[in-house]
């Protein structure tokens, strides 16, 4: 019998699990790939978004986690030796029309005491990054922004929730879930059935499908968007050394410059609505999306160098909000949903959030004695 089951490895499963696993009682997280982390937690920007980027006006929670989050990581990720890419970002006014509104994201943060964010002309921007459009017109530097490998990060938070004493079993698919004497009863598609006090749904895009397991009517529903991208060949890594943001629109954070810790860098990604949960490889459409917009931003794009392409599924829910609450039937089933961007970037704090006040409110958990902070062996 265990007292928390996370369905879900990805990033935030994982840190949920590390979590838990620095107080007394029992954690078990189950994955149904062969693997953690295989789902959208690498199928994204793998971005640390600096907390201008963030604004509240899309989601109270998503701003407040997602800062705690950037504030988290720039420890965490050299305590767990994460490959990261610490460049800064800068987001990008590509014309004179366009320096309003950079005026006001910028004032905006410092209403925030965002006091990172520093102005620059175009030529200050031009002599950092020379291959910059020549048409932009200024920008917003924020040096907290960085890309990490969401990778090893989901495999060393892992093996530090494991010292710790969580178990983790990949390749457990969940197919139903059961609530009697207060005890939820989960099976998956290997016929093995696990027994839980509580039930934590950290599955990504199969949110509503694990949630319709225990709840008639789920308080959300999945609004599926596929993002695209071309990668490109580590060979270029001196293409761009700082993330490139275009200015927010309704669409949401637009196609960005990303490059990598390993030296690659990611173009995208597009915004398209899809019904289905299930990643597809990149369409035309979006190729010349991504072209046209990247263009806009930089010149000399080496698109001769694209040595991948993919695509990766926002678990996206019809509220613009995370939906990080315990379910109003069964409170000790806890929905940790509509995690699309800025859901790497929020995850440690997310971890933290659910456990100190969703669950704690319910019943007070005891920190163990002793607790392995970043130790993975
Ligand atoms: C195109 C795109 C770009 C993005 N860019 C960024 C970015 O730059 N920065 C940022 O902060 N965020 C970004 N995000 C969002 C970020 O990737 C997600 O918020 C984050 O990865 C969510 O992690 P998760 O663990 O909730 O979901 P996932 O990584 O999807 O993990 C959910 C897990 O649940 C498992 N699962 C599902 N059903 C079951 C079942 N029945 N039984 C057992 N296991 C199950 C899945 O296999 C999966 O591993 C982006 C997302 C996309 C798609």
């Amino acid at each position: 019998m265990y007292d928390f089951l996370i369905i879900g490895g990805g990033v935030v499963g994982t840190f949920i699990a590390r979590e838990l696993s620095h107080y007394e009682g029992k954690t078990l997280l189950l994955e149904k790939e062969s693997d953690l982390s295989q789902v959208q937690t690498t199928h994204n920007s793998a971005l640390v978004h600096p907390p201008a980027m963030i604004p509240p006006e899309k989601g109270e929670l998503k701003s407040r986690l997602a800062r705690q989050g950037n504030e988290i990581y720039q420890t965490v990720a050299a305590k767990f030796d994460v490959p990261v890419n610490k460049g800064g970002a800068f987001l990008i006014a590509k014309n004179e029309a366009e320096i309003e509104t950079l005026l006001e994201i910028e004032k905006a943060a410092r209403e925030r005491g965002i006091d990172e964010v520093r102005y620059l002309s175009k030529e200050e921007l031009l002599a950092k990054e020379p291959n910059l459009n020549d048409e932009i017109a200024a920008g917003l530097e924020m040096p907290s922004g960085m890309s990490a490998d969401t990778s090893v990060l989901t495999k060393k938070i892992a093996a530090n929730a494991v010292k710790n004493g969580a178990e983790i079993v990949t390749g457990e698919k969940v197919r139903s879930i059961e609530f009697a004497d207060d005890v939820f009863t989960v099976k998956t598609e290997s016929g093995k059935s696990y027994q839980s006090r509580y039930v934590l749904n950290a599955a990504g895009a199969h949110n509503e499908t694990i949630a319709r397991m225990i709840e008639e009517d789920p308080p959300y529903r999945m609004r599926p968007h596929r993002g695209e991208y071309m990668v490109l060949d580590a060979s270029e890594k001196n293409f761009m050394r700082h993330i490139i943001y275009p200015l927010p629109s309704k669409k949401g954070k637009g196609i960005l410059i990303i490059p990598q810790p390993d030296g690659t860098t990611r173009l995208g990604p597009t915004s398209t609505y899809q019904e289905s949960v299930d990643d597809t490889p990149l369409t035309e459409e979006g190729a010349q999306e991504i072209r046209s917009e990247i263009a806009s931003l930089a010149k000399n794009v080496p698109f001769d160098k694209v040595y991948r392409e993919y695509s990766g599924v926002r678990s996206s829910i019809n509220q613009d909000d995370f939906y990080i609450r315990a379910s109003k039937e069964y409170p000790s089933f806890i929905h940790v949903a509509g995690i699309d961007s800025p859901g790497v970037t929020s995850s440690p704090a997310i971890a933290k959030y659910v456990v100190e006040e969703i669950i704690i409110p319910q019943e007070p958990l005891q920190k163990k004695g002793n607790v392995y902070l970043y130790d993975t062996e």
